[in-house]
């Protein structure tokens, strides 16, 4: 992936903004600066804007989200941990053996964004090790000014918890690949006047009109981790079967506790409370991924679901217009009668969901082709 690629790829699926990921790297932060000559923390190429973002393993392997308002603030910031870490130069996503709270504190100091990454994940997340923010955060829980939700929660799961009902919950996904089917599988839309980092942070804060008016990530079954499941044969079991076997399963290895049970443990409604600030969470399944279930095909990275893909985002400017947007008759000009199909199933809400977990993505199935393979996504 290198930062054109990225830009180019993001305003074909529709994203003004993406963050950067791994800006703490030595190699790809050079590149960054190659394309950045302001010493700001957003900076345009091509079409797209990024932002200067990283995630860290801090300690108890909790993972964190940072964002930062300056090149000179990654330094600092770099400087500040390097003792602390063993991979600082060769990972992307550095181990840092430091508390949350001591992390918060450096991020403060800076002006950097911190909260959770992924926050309900059952490996490398702040609630897999801790039953509160505070009990990570400590003295600086109120700095902590959003949540990412991950691809295996939404914000109905999210609202369980009466402590995050302060926090702008952001739904970013991860990217390796610039292919439309990895990246921006999850974004959020913000009202802000200007793309810059003061003006994302005031919509993190909710203040001077900026919000958060739009949360969009995949349906929460299909992440990896939604349902509890072995993380060795996928055998998944219900919260009391799983309590039942000391989270066991019948091949001997560990069942690892899925959010949607982990939600349920911590949550104190018993259904969804959402605050006034919250705004509306949309499902979104990639394009790619319904055109590949509508032609029939084994993956997303066929020629086939290529030329459909481009076909239908060439005529319609985005992604997001196509899934979203368009009407379906417009659609239907353009493409097959199976993918208009698929497409209005999406958009009805009438797509099959087998529910991920164990570290397994979930599956996808359209009512039409209930025989057709099943393809998993990711
Ligand atoms: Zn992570
Ligand atoms: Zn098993």
């Amino acid at each position: 992936m290198a930062i054109d690629d990225l830009a180019l790829q993001a305003s074909q699926k529709g994203i003004d903004l993406i963050g950067t990921g791994d800006c703490l790297h030595p190699s790809w932060l050079k590149e960054i600066k190659q394309c950045s000559s302001v010493d700001e923390g957003t900076w345009q190429c091509k079409d797209t804007f990024f932002i200067l973002s990283t995630e860290i393993e801090g300690k108890k392997r909790v993972h964190h989200l940072l964002y930062f308002p300056s090149l000179s603030a990654v330094e600092t910031f770099r400087n500040q941990v390097e003792s602390k870490s063993k991979n600082l130069n060769t990972s992307g996503r550095p181990n840092i053996n430091m508390t949350g709270e001591e992390l918060a504190g450096l991020a403060e100091d800076i002006g950097a964004l911190i909260g959770p990454a992924h926050t309900f994940t059952p490996w490398t997340s702040l609630y897999a090790h801790y039953d509160s923010l505070e009990e990570c955060y400590g003295s600086l829980t109120d700095y902590v000014s959003f949540a990412e939700l991950g691809l295996s929660a939404n914000s109905d799961y999210a609202d369980m918890i009466e402590e995050l009902h302060r926090l702008t919950f952001l739904t970013n996904s991860d990217s390796h690949s610039p292919h439309p089917v990895r990246l921006a599988r999850e974004f959020t839309r913000f009202e802000v006047h200007d793309i810059t980092f003061e003006e994302i942070k005031h919509a993190l804060l909710r203040i001077n009109g900026n919000r958060s008016v739009l949360n969009v990530g995949l349906p929460p079954e299909e992440g990896k981790y939604n349902e509890s499941a072995c993380g060795k044969c996928y055998t998944h079991y219900s919260y009391e079967e799983a309590e039942q076997r000391g989270w066991i399963c019948d091949c001997g290895k560990p069942i690892k506790k899925g959010v949607k049970d982990r939600i349920a443990e911590m949550a104190i409604f018993q259904q969804p409370q959402h605050p006034s600030h919250r705004p509306p969470y949309l499902q979104l399944i990639p394009l790619a991924e319904i055109i590949t279930k509508a032609v029939g095909q084994r993956n997303p990275f066929t020629k086939t679901v290529t030329k459909r893909w481009n076909e239908l985002v060439s005529t319609f400017g985005s992604e997001i217009n196509v899934l979203l947007d368009v009407s379906i008759n417009d659609i239907a000009a353009v493409t097959t009668p199976a993918i208009t199909e698929a497409i209005q199933a999406f958009r009805e809400n009438r797509v099959i969901i087998y529910p991920g977990g164990g570290g397994r993505y979930g599956t996808i199935e359209f009512p039409q082709e209930k025989d057709a393979l099943k393809v998993t996504l990711g």
